[in-house]
């Protein structure tokens, strides 16, 4: 284990079966005031693994902020064994600007595992890096879509990993999606380094989402069940579905668009996704499912033009997955609450009529 028996976190004494607040100092401000990321270490009597759980590494991003304050606040959050290192909000120059970025523009989650002497961003990450993930044994690093789009709960992880696929199972999320992540980001610096980390996606920027955070609270808890640092059974959904190839649906032309499916939704092969026309309903095309799949993140605003970016479709084997894997969603309570919440975010309709398709023909 990487901090098997300390008792000493951030500089702070933290005893067994306490919990304490803590402050990382990362950089400083222009007028030379110290900024620092505020942390709670939760440390449980019996000696076990160390975890962190990160929240807002874009800082927009708040589902996982929210995930980890109802955890903190919750009194039936109880740490048997091990220690969590719980940070809400780990960019906080971003946060504090309500941005995805640094105020240099730079993000963050490409500036791992840091550099001491380079830039701000690359002194931060290496700060955040040796004193968070050189410290666990384990990491779950919390996000949603970026600005204008929504993400159906999801775990990211790289599948050849044993002990990253041990966890992103445990946290039961429902869809599983293949990936190392891009070099220079937390998870896949966390990961190269032997701890490894997975990343969890739901939701939009500026919102804590009540089933967002119910998906991330309960897959937070089950990490920490299968790991034996709390009493109990995970509760995992049965038949998770493992995503190996995604594509983005993208718009073709200009216009307007009506939804014919939400955050969640299975589509088979050719199914109308969405119907797009001008602002007076003309003009209309449609674009379709490429493959049976099911919708883990689409753009939430309907005015589109050609080439951009409207649903993110994961591929199922075939459209008897794709009925499998809507049945799972329907018999587990969170995935079900998750698809109903965020679809009333979005006005999804039934497609009307026969429309040209929106498939380029190939050559
Ligand atoms: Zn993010």
């Amino acid at each position: 284990m990487a901090n098997p028996e300390s008792s000493v976190w951030f500089g702070k004494s933290v005893a067994p079966g306490s919990s304490v607040n803590v402050e990382l100092q990362i950089t400083e401000s222009y007028s030379g005031r110290d900024i620092s990321i505020p942390i709670r270490v939760i440390r449980g009597i019996d000696s076990g693994p160390s975890v962190f759980v990160t929240g807002a590494l874009h800082g927009d991003e708040l589902n996982g902020t929210g995930a980890i304050r109802s955890l903190i606040a919750d009194p039936e959050f109880v740490l048997q064994r091990g220690t969590v290192i719980m940070v809400p909000v780990l960019n906080v120059l971003g946060f504090e600007r309500h941005s995805r970025y640094l105020p240099d523009r730079r993000d963050l989650n490409r500036c791992f595992p840091g550099n001491a002497s380079g830039s701000m961003a690359t002194r931060m990450a290496k700060v955040i890096f040796d004193a968070i993930v050189r410290e666990c044994d384990f990491g779950i690093d919390l996000h949603t879509a970026a600005v204008r789009r929504t993400n159906y709960p999801n775990i990211r992880t790289d599948f050849k990993n044993t002990e990253c696929m041990r966890i992103a199972q445990a946290f039961g999320a429902g869809v599983i999606l293949d990936g190392k992540g891009p070099k220079g980001s937390f998870r896949r610096e966390a990961t190269a380094v032997g701890c490894p980390t997975v990343v969890v996606e739901g939701g939009e920027v500026w919102k804590v989402e009540p089933s967002v955070v119910d998906c991330m609270t309960r897959g937070i808890v089950n990490v920490l069940k299968e790991l034996d640092m709390m009493d109990g059974e995970p509760e995992i959904p049965d038949n998770q579905v493992r995503i190996r190839t995604t594509k983005w649906v993208r718009a073709e032309r200009g216009g307007f668009l009506d939804l014919h499916v939400g955050p969640g939704s299975t589509v088979v092969t050719g199914q109308p996704m969405a119907t797009n026309s001008s602002l007076v309903h003309e003009d209309q095309n449609r674009l379709e499912a490429p493959f049976d799949g099911i919708v883990i993140g689409m753009s939430t605003l309907p005015a589109v033009q050609p080439g951009e970016p409207v649903f993110h479709l994961g591929k199922l084997s075939s459209s008897k997955t794709a009925a499998r894997v809507e049945r799972n969603t329907q018999a587990d309570d969170m995935q079900r609450m998750a698809q109903e919440h965020l679809s009333t975010n979005v006005q999804v309709v039934d497609p009307v009529g026969d429309v040209e398709s929106a498939e380029t023909p190939e050559d």
